[in-house]
């Protein structure tokens, strides 16, 4: 969490029926809400809710940026059409993680025209979080992305879209006050993080074969991922003449991730497949290479039906284990 002086405003009792009519007008509401099966989703709602402490949603916001299939253009045997415009959504209570995790892909996807129209029609407003015994953040890490920030009592503006909303509202605001923004409660165990050169002396070693044999493939840890971003090209064709082509979430673990025209595959077996995984999470990849894409959300550590667990590993490097 690296701005820690960002503008801080008390907020006066009807500031939230206040923010609610005054977005209403241009945005959907999505929020984090616990459903009856005691799942955490990110959804539409009917407004803003106050209290923004309901948890990670299983499946991160990325997928309002990201979607899992994206049309990006269509054929009608005639002309090209473009996709649909994209709503405005304010999204409230993103977590710390979440909005780390937005920083990363706004410079993944900084020059991705879709991308950056679906950004630009979000609204972020994040919220406290309640870390669950897997989350493994590092508040001070990385940048934050978002635009609001927002306790019971107070509202920070994280950009200037965000500063103009509050401008808009100055009448339910109260004093500027110097004040950070909330860090979660106690992180139970933080990231296990790992030396690039000791990562790099691990290629051949057993442990990727052993902790990658129980892997299903399955795809859940980028699904569930909110920095994970890469994804697969689809054309469909009907037999009336009709064709769509769309970007469709890919997982480093499926067989088909690293397969070339001529069939060559650089990632041949799962070993291979956990490690480029782990590589790309402990160090990042390109021009953010250095920076961990990881930020210790745990949703993967939860949802791998296996356990395969990247910290796990970087402890056991670390402790000479390989
Ligand atoms: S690798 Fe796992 S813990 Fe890290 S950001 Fe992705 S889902 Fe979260
Ligand atoms: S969630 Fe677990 S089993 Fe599924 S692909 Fe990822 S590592 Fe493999």
């Amino acid at each position: 969490m690296k701005d820690t002086h960002l503008p801080c405003f008390r907020i006066k009792p009807d500031f939230y029926d206040a923010l609610a009519h005054h977005l209403a007008a241009d945005f959907e509401f999505w929020a984090s809400l616990v459903g009856a099966d005691g799942l955490c989703r990110l959804q539409l709602v009917a407004s803003p809710p106050e209290n923004t402490s309901s948890g990670l949603p299983g499946i991160p916001f990325k997928k309002l940026l990201l979607p899992p299939a994206e049309p990006l253009w269509s054929w009608d045997g005639k002309t090209f059409q473009s996709p649909d415009p994209q709503p405005r959504r304010a999204v409230f209570g993103v977590a710390l993680c979440d909005l780390q995790a937005l920083w990363y892909l706004d410079q993944v996807f900084a020059e991705d025209p879709l991308y950056q129209e679906r950004r630009q029609h979000l609204l972020i407003v994040g919220g406290p979080c309640q870390p669950a015994d897997q989350c493994r953040c590092h508040p001070d890490e990385s940048p934050l992305a978002g635009d609001l920030f927002q306790t019971h009592d107070h509202i920070w503006s994280l950009s200037n879209r965000g500063h103009a909303v509050l401008k808009e509202l100055a009448k339910w605001l109260g004093a500027t006050v110097d004040r950070p923004l909330p860090k979660p409660l106690q992180v139970p165990k933080p990231r296990a993080d790992i030396r690039e050169p000791l990562f790099r002396a691990s290629t051949g070693s057993a442990i990727w074969q052993q902790s990658s044999q129980s892997c299903l493939a399955c795809g859940v840890c980028s699904a569930v991922c909110p920095t994970c971003y890469c994804y697969d090209m689809i054309d469909h064709t009907d037999l009336d003449g009709k064709s769509t082509r769309q970007r469709v979430w890919d997982n480093c673990f499926f067989s088909t991730h690293a397969k070339v025209a001529g069939g060559h595959d650089f990632r041949p077996d799962r070993a291979a497949r956990l490690r480029f995984r782990f590589e790309h999470k402990k160090f990042g990849f390109g021009p953010l290479r250095g920076r961990p894409s990881c930020v210790g959300c745990g949703r993967c550590l939860k949802a791998c039906p296996v356990d395969i667990d990247l910290d796990q590993i970087a402890e056991q490097l670390n402790a000479g284990e390989a």
